[in-house]
């Protein structure tokens, strides 16, 4: 019998675990039910694919989406593990097929949908799994069971019936969703017995992490694209008609990109969705319902033009970056105006609840905050960041730029907001604070006022930066919705009054860009160390064309670290692709020889596909 250790190198061809995954691996072994949490990326997949190679019988996999199943599926076949999928989408005679396999015993492991296996149609179906032994059965994306899940799916509460249903067989059950009220839901409502729950670090240390003021948002997002021109991204907007006018414009400009809302047709979002995932396209503009479908692994870009509602959501969608464990970039792009919006569209639906307002406000404090990126996204989600210097984040590459006397420039600020009475909004204070000689200053009267101009040559933006700062560190606050005016918190309050305390206090400003570039992010450079670039590309152009010709999605044939591998060490032999990470036995005999005869080929310098 193979060991795991030698199972994942023969099928997938990786030569070690991932942080939990043997530990996750052995408890589907026991038969002991299970939790395991980690983050997206982090190879939850591997943990119930790879112990269903080990036993004999039957591993069900329950998925919540059909195009996630297919491409699992399709990568499973490809590396020669025998799987299948039944679900909706299957004809009746395909339908048929993988029902003889199931009872030949053909498969080690079958994806269904919930409904199948424990709803109203799912009768037969169980009668086909009682003609085979089933060794366990795996919930994937389990947090679609709990309400207190971002992506609750009514048809996962049905799995509650699993455990009366099959009571001998142990449950296992995976999900990204870190927050402890998820996590005991899942247990619950799936019944599970003396599970072992494994959680492993939300870090993500392969994505870089950067947070820009909105200002100019269009040259914000291209300056983004165009350090990934060619490669997968994603643009989330929190409007449709954002998405749309967003989506027209780049594709004006020369861009592969396409909407994607649930405003738009069935059918036109899905073809979209496609193109996506098949690299016809490189960027896809959508609101937050584009998410869990897409299992493109080599995204190297997620933009928010405005900013989600909880850390939880930003912490999901900008996940989405990076899933191969190659550098991505992730890029914020907020204002103070955005957490407006989503307070008042709260509070318009009945929403606006303390639990809610406090997500928001954190949210708020990270757009607004300077200091580690990895740190205060790890801690927020309950963990203790060790190291003092991330090396990906726009603060610790240096980019951000600390305002000297910090606790100078915030008294200037909270007195404006003082003289002006606290019946201003930011705006006003800014005009004040800039000296703008304009109407509505002058009809206040506050020209005479002795803050009038007292921080003139601050720009806007730099201006608005420190106000939402000042917000976010509770030194101000706002009141009215509208039009919200700018008051002084007790804090602030006393910031102001007593001189002699000197809290600390930091203040940054984003670098102008007109400065210096800043540093290359390490996972940036070293991703791409000895790599010839030129035979990455010829290979993924291979990659495509068997993609095509297969039918299944590019990254289902090779990810893109493996291509950025043989293009770092050149193999002359199968052998030595063999021991290429993520070349299995069956990918070298099936692929090897394509392969090798495009690093031969540019070798030799004629390269011509
Ligand atoms: P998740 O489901 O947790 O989001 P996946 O299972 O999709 O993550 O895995 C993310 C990527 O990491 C996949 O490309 C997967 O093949 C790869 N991967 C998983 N485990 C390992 C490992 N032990 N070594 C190398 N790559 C791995």
């Amino acid at each position: 019998m193979l060991s795991l250790a030698d199972i994942l190198e023969k099928y997938w061809g990786y030569h070690s675990f991932r942080p939990l995954q043997r530990e996750a691996m052995e408890a589907v072994l026991s038969g002991r039910d299970s939790l395991l949490v980690l983050p997206t990326g982090g190879g939850k997949s591997l943990c119930f694919q790879a112990p269903a190679m080990v036993n004999d019988g039957l591993a069900v996999v329950v998925s919540p989406l059909i195009s996630l199943m297919k491409d699992q599926v399709d990568t499973l076949v490809g590396n020669g593990v025998p799987a299948a999928c039944y679900n909706s989408s299957l004809l009746s005679e395909q339908k048929s097929e993988v029902a003889r396999g199931v009872r030949e015993g053909r498969y080690r492991l079958l994806y269904v949908a919930p409904e199948r296996l424990v709803g109203e149609g799912g009768d037969l179906f169980q009668q086909l799994l009682s003609s085979r032994p089933v060794n366990f059965i795996a919930v994937d994306e389990a947090h679609c069971i709990s309400q207190w899940g971002h992506d609750f799916r009514p048809e996962y509460r049905q799995l509650a019936r699993l455990r009366d249903r099959w009571p001998d067989i142990s449950l296992h059950a995976y999900t990204a969703t870190a927050t402890t009220r998820v996590r005991r839901d899942i247990v619950a409502q799936l019944g599970l017995r003396n599970a072992i729950e494994l959680v492993g670090s939300f870090d993500r240390p392969n994505l870089v992490y950067r947070v820009l003021a909105r200002s100019t948002i269009k040259a914000q997002i291209l300056e983004v694209l165009e350090r990934h021109r060619g490669q997968a991204g994603i643009v989330y907007c929190s409007s449709r008609r954002e998405v749309d006018s967003l989506a027209q414009w780049l594709q004006d400009t020369g861009w592969r990109a396409r909407p994607y809302h649930a405003g738009m047709a069935d059918e036109e979002r899905h073809r979209n969705q496609d193109a996506f995932l098949n690299e016809e396209i490189d960027l896809i503009v959508a609101t937050v319902a584009f998410g869990m479908g897409i299992d493109r692994s080599d995204v190297r870009c997620v933009i928010h033009a405005g900013a989600p509602q909880s850390l939880e959501h930003y912490q999901q969608e900008s996940g989405r970056a990076g899933r191969d464990g190659l550098e991505a970039e992730c890029v914020l792009i907020a204002s103070g105006a955005d957490f407006l919006k989503w307070r008042m569209m709260l509070e318009k639906n009945g929403e606006l609840s303390d639990a809610r307002r406090t997500l928001l406000r954190d949210m708020e404090r990270y757009a607004a905050s300077v200091g580690c990126r990895h740190k205060r996204l790890v801690s927020y989600f309950g963990e203790t960041f060790t190291k003092d210097d991330c090396l990906a984040c726009d603060y610790c590459l240096g980019e951000l730029e600390a305002v000297p006397e910090a606790i100078t420039v915030a008294r200037k600020i909270l007195s404006c907001v003082a003289r002006v009475g606290q019946r201003f909004g930011a705006a006003h204070v800014t005009n004040v604070l800039r000296g703008s000689d304009s109407e509505q200053v002058r009809s206040r009267g506050h020209h005479q006022l002795t803050v009038f101009g007292l921080m003139k040559d601050a720009t806007i933006d730099e201006l608005r930066g420190y106000l939402d700062q000042l917000l976010a560190h509770g030194l101000l606050q706002q009141a009215g919705d509208e039009y919200p005016i700018l008051q002084i918190t007790a804090e602030g309050l006393s910031l102001l009054k007593d001189a002699a305390a000197s809290p600390e206090l930091t203040l940054a400003r984003l670098k102008r860009p007109d400065r210096r570039l800043p540093r290359r992010a390490r996972v940036e450079t070293e991703g791409w160390d000895g790599v010839d670039r030129e035979l990455f590309e010829e290979l993924r152009v291979l990659r495509m064309a068997i993609a095509r010709r297969r039918g299944v999605a590019p990254y289902v044939i090779f990810h893109d670290t493996t291509l950025r591998e043989i293009a770092r060490s050149l193999p002359k032999t199968k052998d030595e692709l063999r021991h290429v990470y993520g070349v299995g036995d069956r990918k070298a005999e099936d692929l090897g020889e394509l392969v090798l005869a495009v690093v031969a080929a540019k070798a030799r310098g004629n390269l011509k596909l």
